[in-house]
């Protein structure tokens, strides 16, 4: 069953993601060689009560954390912990969810700790770049399958893999609802995608392999060639022919200055 969104609960949807970049962008302010995980998931709580909102990670399927932390090699769903300390050249993955007025936010974004290599920011850059092309993709009358070429297609012409067991989603008074929305596929094939349908896309790529490992934690997902990952995801609502970004990134970049990840 696919929900079909009024302009008004489009607005609550875009008041929650609100707070979700807002939150990401506090993180971008503490995140160092030497912070913890949990120092981030600690600010994040404290950050999104704050603002009216409640951590909709927090318990979600016996989920420990608000926030989901991912370091280097682990692609996502990395629980922040205070025995995961940031170190230089390392990067972390940030996905974070916020539930008010009974709409759910949900948008990621992956930072650098100080000074990354050069093959690991092509690999940000390109998964941050292939995200805009599945949105370009997210109008009215395409189908699912369009998206999912769309970034499938950009990374692997770069040498980047395309994660397939964990995909994107419809976002609403569910954290996920259906349709998901997987990162690779066939030009032309799924659903069709209707005006107030209100979707999270979320290209996981990898620098190597496209294959994971699931980690004996239950949670963790890890690269099996231990190479690095990178995540990066908005939530968007379709309307008409036009792809309304709910989520944003433009408090993070306000933060980030010069520097792009
Ligand atoms: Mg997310
Ligand atoms: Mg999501």
């Amino acid at each position: 069953m696919i929900y079909l969104k009024s302009d008004e609960e489009i607005e609550l949807l875009r008041n929650s993601n609100l707070i979700v970049a807002k939150t990401l962008a506090e993180l971008a302010k503490i995140i160092a060689p030497g912070v913890t995980t949990l120092q981030l998931d600690k600010r994040a709580e404290e950050f999104i009560r704050d603002n009216g909102g409640v951590p909709n990670f927090l318990g979600y399927g016996g989920f420990p954390g608000s926030i989901c932390t991912s370091v280097n090699d682990e692609v996502v769903h990395g629980i922040p912990s205070d025995k995961v300390v940031l170190k230089e050249g390392d990067i972390v993955s940030v996905d974070c969810g916020v539930l008010k007025d009974g709409f759910n936010g949900d948008s990621a974004y992956t930072f650098c700790v100080g000074e990354v290599d050069p093959d690991t920011i092509s690999l940000l850059r390109t998964t941050k770049e292939s995200l805009y092309k599945g949105i370009e993709q997210a109008v009215e009358g395409k189908r699912i399958g369009d998206i999912g070429f769309a970034v499938q297609s950009y990374c692997e012409e770069r040498g980047y893999s395309v994660v397939r067991e964990m995909v994107g989603h419809g976002v609403g008074r569910s954290l996920h609802e259906a349709p998901e929305v997987p990162n690779y596929g066939k030009r032309g094939n799924g659903i069709t995608l209707k005006s107030g349908m209100t979707i999270a896309i979320e290209p996981m790529i990898n620098l190597g392999t496209h294959r994971i490992i699931f980690e004996s934690d239950g949670w963790t997902t890890r690269t099996a060639d231990r190479k690095p990952s990178a995540h990066f995801e908005h939530s968007v609502a379709i309307r008409g022919g036009r792809a309304d970004i709910l989520s944003s990134f433009e408090f993070i970049e306000q933060v980030l200055g010069e520097r792009e990840f």
